[in-house]
């Protein structure tokens, strides 16, 4: 599995899947989530709304993660996933890599080759992105060696020069 690491818009990506930095009600919000939502169309918040009228009526809870299309972005496949917010004092790093570990195995299920991940609570949810980075590193490549998934590339897609550095420097990239 190939890690790389690249400063961009992460609606733009076309890969098979992109992993959203959602919140619990999967009803859309700021940040990565608006910009995937306004990118996608008016169909993901239909087809989120359906994931909380099905199978999670209470809401996505934090470190796990579900699927839906990707409508219009080049990318087939949203996963969303809900970090830990240490404004609401959620501050255990197992939460964190949660997300990363249960993304990528909802990727492995959909068949997907490649996924690309937004910096999961570097934003509104108040981490520091060395933080993330340093779990999102661990989470990833114990990830590779345990598993048999098919992915071949997992990409992290930065907003911010300086964000974009930071993972570059955890990552020794
Ligand atoms: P959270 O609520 O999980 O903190 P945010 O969306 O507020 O999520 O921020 C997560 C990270 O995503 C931040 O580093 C932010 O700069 C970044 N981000 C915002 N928009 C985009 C985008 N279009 N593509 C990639 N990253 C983005």
């Amino acid at each position: 599995m190939r890690l790389e690491i690249l400063q961009g818009d992460i609606t733009t990506r076309d890969v098979d899947a992109i992993v959203n930095a959602a919140n619990s009600s999967l009803m859309g919000g700021g940040g990565v989530d608006g910009a995937i939502h306004r990118a996608a169309g008016r169909e993901l918040l239909d087809a989120c709304r359906e994931l909380r009228r099905t199978s999670l009526p209470d809401g996505l809870p934090v470190g796990q993660a579900a699927a839906t299309p990707g409508f219009k972005l080049p990318a087939r496949w949203v996963i969303h996933t809900v970090g830990p917010n240490r404004h609401a004092g959620q501050n255990d790093p197992e939460l964190l890599a949660s997300c990363f570990r249960e993304s990528l195995k909802v990727a492995g299920s959909l068949g997907a080759r490649s996924v690309a991940f937004p910096a999961i609570s570097a934003g509104i949810y108040g981490w520091d992105a060395r933080e993330v980075a340093a779990i999102a590193l661990d989470a990833v490549s114990r990830f590779d060696v345990e598993s048999s998934s098919g992915l071949e590339l997992v990409e992290f897609v930065l907003f911010s020069a300086e964000t974009t550095d930071v993972f570059r420097s955890v990552f020794g990239a």
